[in-house]
This record gives C-alpha cells, sequence and structure tokens, in this order.
C-alpha cells in the first residue's frame, strides 16, 4: 500500500510554435494534507489563461480569495484543461507533459 496520495500533478506545458513554456499544477491533494492553523485543508488547483497578460495562472478555486479573474490585472480568466491546452500567446496546441511534484517547501532552485 502506498502512503500519501497527492493528487495534485505537475504539468509542463510547452508551444512547439512560438516557445511559450509553463509549469503549472492542476487538481486536489487527498485527506492526507497535513492540517494548519490556516484553513487550506481543502484546495483544488486549476489552470487558468490569462489573455491579457498572454500567460497561465494557477489557483486554488477553493481559495476564498479567487473568483475567476485574474489577480494581478483583474481581466476573466479563461479554464485551461490538459487536453484541450493552447497556447495564450498563438493559439497552438500545446505540448503537455506531466512533471514530477513540486516540492512545497522548498522553494531554492538546484
Ligand atoms: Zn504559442
Ligand atoms: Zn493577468
Amino acid at each position: 500500500m502506498l502512503g500519501i496520495l497527492y493528487s495534485v500533478k505537475v504539468y509542463d506545458f510547452g508551444c512547439p510554435s512560438c516557445g511559450f513554456e509553463s509549469r503549472n499544477q492542476i487538481g486536489s491533494p487527498d485527506g492526507d494534507q497535513i492540517l494548519t492553523d490556516v484553513n487550506t485543508e481543502f484546495a483544488q488547483y486549476k489552470l487558468y489563461a490569462c489573455l491579457k497578460e498572454k500567460k497561465f495562472v494557477g489557483a486554488n478555486v477553493l481559495d476564498a480569495t479567487f473568483d475567476g479573474k485574474c489577480p494581478s490585472d483583474g481581466s476573466a480568466l479563461q479554464e485551461v484543461t490538459t487536453e484541450e491546452a493552447r497556447c495564450p500567446r498563438c493559439n497552438t496546441k500545446l505540448k503537455v507533459e506531466e512533471s514530477k511534484p513540486l516540492s512545497t517547501s522548498d522553494s531554492a532552485a538546484e
């Protein structure tokens, strides 16, 4: 039996046309998340495209502060799925690769 199973997956998106690249996490962790004193017991990460900035914006849709708009410019976000991911710059269908999970506690790059 496996221990903690996280269903949050990290995907690498790449545009074969213009070179756009993005790495984002999608999904929701299972109930084994360690409960902290902040109310982050539920998280569901979705991927959105900000057409204003022409980039991907990851969001926790269960975060009360998330209202479907880009946090930096307030424009309406478009949901992106891994099956139908298109480049926010040139609308080419993106290559999608599942990546290794990001470490949440260590942000130091190797
Ligand atoms: Zn592109
Ligand atoms: Zn934006």
